[in-house]
């Protein structure tokens, strides 16, 4: 991410001039869309900006003449209007300001409102392999700080850019008009603020990077040496003293980086003063020798009012100097956010989906291979048949690839080769919220959101009656449990469902999914030990629930084995073997081994 100190914003660091961004018209165009909508309020915001930077000028103008007219003693009556028109100029411009403000941050939230939609409608979409492969992280950051990164674009560049613009030449026509020969004074001793600022600036800013990187350094140290097991390593190595002396000589270039840092700051306002004052002490000693030698048309208010308005000009061409690397700024995030977008969504509809009038939750894999990346095959030649209303289970060994084969079936990835059908369809022709709709998983990972128990269920049926959740409930074993609860229903289930335990949490997701009442249910069973009395409920809630529907088991424990009607033993991505217990386990290969050494087990465990 961006770093910036205070100092920083008209500066770029190595990282940033490495990657920044190739400025296009197409990309232009691009950034130009998302304002388009708000054309109308942007014209409103160009003209307020322009008007309220030339009355912001104004007062300056007036300023000389209530000195001319000081000076001519033109009378108070005079003196009173001059003082009045000044004050309401600045009034005005103020308000103006003020609408100019609200504008701005109206169409920025509006433009971020837009993109931040369009973000996460375009998320929404993208497949599995999207989310596992990127880092959350990340998303998040694109989601949020990239996204308002550019709405500081809206607010701060492109109307800094013109508001400044406007004073600039404002400034310069007014000092012109008066005496070139001032006007052009002015303008040669803008460098002489303008330069040193900017470098007492640079460095400044390297010396807060660099005390950014030695704060991040000491942290380090500290929280590799000060942890349990951190420090456990440093005495069982005995290097205490080594670690001392690391920590001493970060803590003293740290202190040396803060002392010129903080001095760094005195220099640069001493500087800003000195040279500050030098403009107008030369404006004043060029003016007065023109006025009183030469006898020039110039009077004590045109010397003021040059001497104001140069006044005027540090800040926007200071300003003006910073919007390039602004620019390159908001662009780079503009590029990010557009690589999200343009990221294609990997799985969707068919042009030519089909939606049937209805789903057996037949299931039906012929030569599927695939893999997650190029370079490594997961799955070899699967194929199987699973009839309406039959079920099956599949056993095999950890990472043989049981989770990827039913992840194929509502789409979560597409096969490489051969096809899958449900319901006598292949997947990829079938309208996909018709396909989801009609798959149900139960997975090992329970994820339940952060409410009430009823909120989780609703999840698969917004609509569901009371009597459905109890039934669902009781059906899923869990409704003893949710009585218990003061509030029933209404009990909070806690972050990501912690407040419940891994029994109880299957449970309900098994309620959840038999409230959606698919056509085919999937129950991918723990693998880590539950309690046996647990495990007895699961299973308990889950047998009934097979038998009467097309279900698939990814099954671990021999008691589901035996409830399905036919076991796939997959090795290596390979079904290897299929059929029933009682054959499976006299044949001696794979089951047999896996009978030996894990469901035998487990069945003498639960005696
Ligand atoms: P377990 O019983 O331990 O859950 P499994 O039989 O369900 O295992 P899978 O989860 O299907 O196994 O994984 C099969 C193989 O695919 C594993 O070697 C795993 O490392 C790999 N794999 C799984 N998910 C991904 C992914 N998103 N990207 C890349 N490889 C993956």
């Amino acid at each position: 991410m961006m770093r910036m100190g205070p100092m920083g914003r008209g500066f770029m660091s190595e990282e940033e001039k490495a990657n920044r961004p190739k400025v296009t018209g197409a990309l232009l165009k691009r950034v130009f869309s998302y304002l388009k909508p708000y054309w109308k309020q942007f014209l409103l915001i160009l003209c307020a900006i322009a008007v309220s930077s030339l009355l912001g000028l104004y007062p300056s103008v007036l300023t000389g003449r209530i000195v001319d007219a000081l000076a001519e003693r033109s009378g108070v009556g005079v003196l009173v209007q001059l003082i009045l028109l000044s004050l309401g100029v600045t009034l005005l411009s103020s308000l103006i300001g003020v609408g100019q403000n609200y504008l701005n941050s109206w169409i920025a939230q509006h433009i971020t409102y837009d993109m931040r939609n369009k973000m996460f409608a375009h998320l929404q979409r993208m497949s599995q392999r999207f989310f596992t492969s990127n880092n959350q992280g990340d998303i998040i950051t694109r989601m949020t700080s990239d996204i308002s990164g550019v709405q500081s674009v809206i607010t701060n560049t492109f109307t800094s850019i013109l508001s400044n613009s406007i004073t600039l030449i404002a400034a310069l026509a007014v000092m012109y008009r008066r005496n070139w020969m001032l006007a052009t004074l002015g303008v040669l001793v803008i460098p002489l603020f303008v330069i040193p600022s900017r470098r007492a600036g640079r460095t400044r800013w390297n010396l807060t990077r660099e005390s950014q990187a030695c704060n991040d350094e000491i942290n380090g140290i500290l929280n590799e040496t000060l942890s349990v097991s951190g420090q456990s390593l440093v005495k069982l190595f005995g290097k205490e003293e080594y670690e001392y002396g690391r920590y001493k000589d970060a803590n003293g270039r740290m202190i040396r980086l803060n002392i010129r840092e903080s001095m760094a700051g005195r220099w640069f306002f001493m500087i800003i003063q000195t040279f500050s004052s030098i403009g107008p002490m030369l404006l004043y000693l060029v003016g007065g020798i023109l006025m009183m030698n030469y006898n020039q048309d110039i009077t004590v208010g045109d010397i003021t009012v040059m001497v104001a308005l140069l006044g005027r000009m540090y800040g926007p061409v200071n300003q003006l100097l910073n919007i390039q690397v602004e620019w390159i700024r908001s662009m780079a995030l503009f590029t990010r956010i557009f690589e999200y977008y343009d990221m294609p969504v990997e799985i969707q509809n068919a042009p030519d989906a089909v939606t049937p009038a209805s789903c057996d939750g037949s299931v039906r894999f012929s030569h599927v291979d695939f893999s997650y990346d190029p370079e490594r095959q997961i799955l070899y030649d699967v194929t199987f048949d699973l009839k309406a209303g039959r079920s099956v289970a599949i056993v095999g060994p950890s990472g043989s690839g049981k989770s990827t084969i039913i992840n194929l079936i509502p789409r979560l990835y597409d096969c490489q080769g051969g096809a899958v059908y449900f319901g006598g369809t292949d997947v990829k022709k079938l309208d996909l919220a018709f396909l989801r709709s009609h798959v149900g998983i139960v997975s090992q990972e329970t994820y339940l959101f952060n409410g009430t128990i009823r909120d989780n269920l609703l999840y698969a049926k917004p609509d569901a009656t009371e009597a459905e959740l109890i039934a669902a409930c009781k059906k899923a074993n869990i409704y003893e449990f949710v009585e218990k609860q003061e509030l029933g229903l209404d009990a909070m289930v806690g972050n990501r469902g912690l407040k419940l335990s891994g029994g109880e949490k299957q449970r309900l997701s098994i309620a959840r999914v038999l409230l959606k009442n698919p056509a085919l249910l999937i129950f991918d069973e723990a693998t880590s030990a539950l309690d046996s009395i647990s495990e007895a409920k699961i299973q308990e809630a889950i047998e009934p629930i097979i038998q009467e529907r097309t279900s698939i088991l990814i099954a671990h424990r021999l008691s589901t084995i035996l409830a399905a009607d036919e076991i796939l033993v997959v090795k290596d991505g390979r079904i290897v073997e299929r059929g029933q217990h009682q054959e499976l386990v006299k044949r001696g290969g794979v089951y047999t081994e896996l009978y030996e050494t894990q469901f035998k087990k487990a069945l003498e465990a639960a005696e």
